[in-house]
């Protein structure tokens, strides 16, 4: 997506470690306009697939993943990385986070993911798929069905998108990196 990438060179950072940081219009300060533009074009990706629900994990998956969902106008429900005390009933799997160097135990009630479910996740990045594979798993445990996953920013020399792609699963990044090395952003094209 032509305005997600000129973005990313015009205000995106490269760390060491192969991050990309994007905290001045998507992880902390966030641009609503580019977020409802992104939203939009995942809209038409996935037009010819059914969805009643839209998966992801917070917190910064929440933004795109509401955006989407009130273009649709269905429910979005978000994993949560810690088990309220409040909540039983609850589906849960660990997920490590390439970010944090740390496993997280995310969850989701019973209540908001069911079977029949036909979920679309939805998050900022595809790394290594960790997150992606833990809502499979939470997908699964619902008995509900994944009918597609979509991020705003893949980065391709992680392993993540070949590895979600091989089970069959529909995915969709909107920009897709294909080196940071040097601290060059350069696009797949
Ligand atoms: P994965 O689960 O695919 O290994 O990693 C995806 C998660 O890690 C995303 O939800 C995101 O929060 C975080 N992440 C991975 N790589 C990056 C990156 O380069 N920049 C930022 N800002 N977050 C990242």
């Amino acid at each position: 997506m032509k305005a997600l990438k000129e973005r990313i060179l015009k205000d995106g950072h490269c760390l060491p470690g192969g991050i990309l940081k994007v905290d001045n219009f998507i992880n902390h300060q966030m641009d609503p306009i580019l977020m409802k533009s992104m939203a939009v074009e995942f809209v038409r990706r996935f037009a010819s697939t059914e969805i009643n629900k839209i998966l992801t994990v917070e917190a910064s998956g929440i933004a795109p993943a509401i955006m989407v969902g009130y273009l649709l106008e269905i429910p979005v429900v978000f994993a949560k990385k810690r088990k309220p005390s409040t909540m039983e009933n609850m589906l849960v799997t660990e997920v490590f986070s390439f970010t944090k160097n740390q496993t997280y135990t995310i969850c989701v009630s019973k209540d908001y993911l069911q079977s029949g479910d036909k979920v679309l996740f939805i998050d900022d990045f595809l790394a290594n798929g960790n997150a992606g594979k833990g809502m499979i798993d939470l997908v699964q445990q619902a008995g509900a069905e994944l009918v597609g996953m979509g991020f705003l920013i893949e980065k391709a020399f992680q392993k993540g998108g070949e590895a979600l792609r091989q089970t069959g699963i529909h995915i969709e990044s909107l920009a897709i990196i294909e080196s940071l090395d040097n601290c060059q952003i350069k696009f797949k094209e």
